[in-house]
């Protein structure tokens, strides 16, 4: 290459560099600029030509750029950034070097070269950006992460990952991934591997094995890494979820124990005690106690009212409140009570250790109304050292507030039925129950021969007490009145009040006249004792007429018609006293068994 050769190729270069290029002489006034120098500015360039380099140059950096020249015009070159006044009168960062133009070793002007750097600094920029991002989001992710290569090797793991398998980073890089999960799901992870390297994101619930063997619920999830074109691995992305899992699954457990409950609670054709009894045993069955009892406060006592297990503790008997830990229910803010172990020296002195084999208590407060009505109770043989995890105790909540609502629907139900057949005055039988058990003694009577008595009782002159003393003092008379029956008489028999001031006795068993005179002997004297209301004495009397079966009635009508019949006699001949419908007959029946009683002493 000749001298021209090489001037041709350096002018081409001027021309054809893509960075702007002006030559300036000594004074800085332009004298050639390249075809990317009118790019830049936006000039022709003849009109860059004989311009100064002032006029291209922000004028914030004339300072810099003076400095710049000067260095060069001594033979120096510089090297800046700066920013390049475009003709339209917008701003363009340059990368900027400066050297002098040297004909014939004089330096008779300077070159500025000048690179737009607003597209290489975005791109840098954003490159930089990117990684950085990238490098935390994967250093920092709250996920273990691990780069794998296409051939299943770990590359590179992220800190959630080491904290998360208890290795370093250099134990892992260069393993197979697989080994990180357990033995059972390799060749499900090896099929999500190969999924991500044909390009799709997949996703799957799998197990980590952690340096010590422990498995640990994870999500796992594969993302193809790209570089360029081509998927040289994948990110393995390891979500924690043994909390969510855990949570998942006593959710489950919970929601089964939980339907379980409401199939017992919606069984309804079964008795409420059934319904109980089926609430402790699956008490018993889920939560593993040995005995599940509910026990009722009764004043200073406590009942037995359901229970299940053992066989140790009857049904209906009754304890002092001293011999049952789940009296401490009754202390204000006490709703459930845990006892590990009674031989705990807090426990061991308790008088209630010494009811039962048991060593362990849950103890659920229940409350009917607004009461306090008792205490569903699990027992157990062995110490319970484990804590009861809340999950289980709002289970047994849950069944204590089933039997709660067991024993109110049952009380409800008593107290219908007592409505239904009851006197609400006195509490005795009323006119429909006394009817039921007169015609069932009338049809057991029959079948075995037997006799039986209705005495109508009717309190003598009750009129004047009312008028005298108003209607609250005879309401309590005729309480009172009711308690004196129901005291003379016994168990087996039925006192009614039918209303006003009359009452109806039925003896269901009865020998003769003999039997019925004695009670209505007694009933006379029942009612000597005046009854004291507000420590004011009133006497009391009550006249009574007897009927017996069979021979003063076969059927019911007859019998208190003819009962009916000896009482207003009884009341007729002076009141306080008692009368049989059949005198005569019942005379002679008795004299009869005086005379049999004579014998039986002689
Ligand atoms: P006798 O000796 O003839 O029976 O006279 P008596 O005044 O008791 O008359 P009778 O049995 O015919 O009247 C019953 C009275 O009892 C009528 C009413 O004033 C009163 N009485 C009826 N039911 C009630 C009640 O539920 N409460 C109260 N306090 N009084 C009643
Ligand atoms: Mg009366």
């Amino acid at each position: 290459m000749d001298a021209a050769d090489f001037r041709e190729v350096v002018s081409s270069l001027f021309d054809d560099t893509p960075d702007a290029v002006v030559l300036y002489d000594g004074a800085g006034r332009a004298i050639g600029a390249n075809e990317a120098a009118q790019l830049l500015t936006g000039y022709a360039g003849n009109q860059i030509i004989g311009s100064s380099y002032r006029d291209h140059v922000a004028s914030r950096d004339y300072d810099r750029v003076d400095l710049a020249l000067q260095t060069a015009l001594a033979g120096g070159t510089d090297h800046f950034d700066t920013s390049v006044r475009h003709k339209d009168g917008s701003i363009v960062p340059v990368e900027c070097y400066v050297f002098p133009a040297v004909v014939g070793g004089k330096i008779v002007g300077v070159f500025a070269q000048a690179r737009d750097i607003v597209a290489l600094r975005s791109a840098e920029a954003s490159l930089t950006f990117n990684q950085e991002k990238f490098r935390s989001l994967f250093e920092y992710h709250p996920d273990g992460i691990m780069e794998v290569k296409a051939d299943g090797t770990i590359s590179r793991v992220n800190v959630a990952l080491e904290s998360e398998t208890g290795f370093y980073g250099e134990q892992l890089v260069g393993k197979q991934w697989t080994e990180l999960v357990t033995p059972e799901v390799r060749e499900d992870a090896d099929e999500l591997l190969r999924s991500a390297l044909r390009g799709e994101a997949v996703e799957r619930d799998s197990f980590l094995l952690d340096r010590l063997g422990n498995r640990i619920d994870v999500q796992l999830k594969l993302v193809p890494l790209r570089v360029g074109e081509t998927i040289r691995g994948a990110y393995a992305i390891l979500k924690n979820a043994s909390a969510q899992k855990t949570a998942e699954r006593a959710i489950a457990a919970r929601s089964e124990q939980i339907r379980r409950l409401y199939m017992v609670a919606a069984s309804r054709a079964e008795s409420l005690d059934e319904q109980i009894d089926a609430t402790l045993a699956l008490g018993i069955e889920l939560f593993g106690w040995d005995e599940g009892y509910i026990v009722h406060f009764a004043k200073d006592r406590l009942e037995i009212r359901n229970t299940v297990g053992s066989g140790l503790l009857n049904k209906g008997a009754t304890y002092p409140l001293q011999a049952s830990f789940a009296r401490y229910v009754l202390e204000p803010g006490r709703r459930q009570i845990f006892i590990r172990d009674t031989d705990e020296p807090r426990w061991c002195d308790d008088p209630a250790r010494a009811i039962g084999p048991w060593r362990a208590y849950f103890i659920v407060a229940l409350d009917v109304g607004d009461e306090a009505y008792g205490a569903l109770v699990f027992a157990a043989r062995s110490p319970h050292y484990e804590e009861i995890d809340p999950g289980e105790r709002d289970m047994l909540q849950l069944m204590g507030l089933f039997a709660a609502a067991a024993i109110e629907r049952a009380v409800q139900g008593e107290r219908i039925e007592q409505m239904a057949f009851n006197d609400p005055l006195t509490g005795l039988p009323n006119r429909v129950l006394f009817n039921d058990r007169i015609e069932h003694t009338l049809a057991t009577a029959r079948r075995y021969e037997r006799g039986f008595a209705v005495m109508y009782l009717d309190v003598d002159k009750f009129k004047a007490v009312n008028d005298k003393y108003g209607h609250a003092v005879g309401d309590a008379a005729l309480k009172e009145v009711a308690l004196r029956l129901r005291a003379t008489t016994r168990e087996s028999d039925t006192v009614s009040r039918f209303g006003g001031d009359e009452f109806v006795i039925l003896q269901p068993i009865v020998d003769g006249p003999s039997d019925a005179a004695d009670l209505a002997r007694k009933l006379n004297v029942a009612m000597q004792e005046p009854i004291v209301i507000d420590g004011v004495p009133h006497r009391v009397s009550v006249s009574v007429g007897i009927a017996l079966f069979p021979s003063d009635g076969e059927t019911i009508a007859q019998l208190t018609e003819a009962a009916d019949r000896a009482l207003y006699r009884a009341k007729r001949e002076g009141r306080n006293r008692w009368y049989f419908a059949n005198a005569d007959f019942a005379r002679g029946e008795l004299r009869k068994t005086r005379f049999r009683r004579r014998e039986a002493i002689e």
